[in-house]
């Protein structure tokens, strides 16, 4: 009967403690203040078994999803392409060759590019010499370029008449002078191939 008293004395002293604590914010509030303090913002209610679709997705949106299932062929010619229509993986290029001079790649039946980059440089540089040789004067004689020491190669008389444009730098060594030279001969009346370089 003690034990029974003093445990009941002892367990409302513990609840009045509690009380206490939590009235001046220290500890955590007694089971009573929890229950009441539980506000449905922050704890929502479970939802109930009257689900709509708008309750789940609200503003969101749905990805759409196959309705019917893509066969294997499909589906791969869908990732990969087709051979006789649009490719899409990749394959080895086949159409490349190594340039002889420069040793760059370029296509077949393609000019080497890099070797090519040389020859728009030098006609460039040529455009310029003439320009600045001749300036706005009308260009009624033929227009003669040489580079550096090939006057002197030919009698003055052979200039007579012409407007020579000199370069002020040695010919390159892959800009053959046959290239300015007029051609006499006839245009051939055959499409035999004369045989060349024989010796
Ligand atoms: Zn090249």
């Amino acid at each position: 009967m003690a034990a029974s008293l003093i445990t009941r004395v002892n367990l409302a002293l513990q609840r009045l403690d509690h009380a206490i604590a939590a009235f001046f914010n220290k500890g955590f509030p007694p089971d009573g203040f929890c229950i009441a303090a539980t506000n449905s913002e922050v704890y929502p209610q479970p939802p109930s078994n009257n689900i709509t679709i708008n309750d789940i997705i609200g503003d969101g949106f749905l990805w759409a999803v196959p309705r019917n299932r893509r066969t294997i062929e499909k589906r791969w010619k869908r990732r990969f392409g087709h051979p006789d229509y649009v490719l899409k993986i990749l394959l080895p290029r086949k159409n490349l060759r190594v340039c002889n001079v420069c040793g760059d790649d370029h296509e077949v039946g393609v000019l080497c590019p890099t070797c090519y980059k040389k020859v728009i440089d030098e006609t460039k540089e040529m455009q310029d010499a003439i320009q600045n040789e001749l300036r706005l004067s009308p260009v009624e004689k033929e227009v003669v370029v040489l580079y550096d020491g090939e006057k002197n190669e030919k009698p003055s008389e052979y200039w007579q008449g012409k407007r020579v444009v000199e370069m002020k730098k040695s010919r390159p060594a892959w800009f053959s002078k046959n290239l300015l030279q007029q051609t006499t001969q006839q245009p051939a009346t055959t499409t035999d191939v004369k045989p060349s370089d024989l010796g």
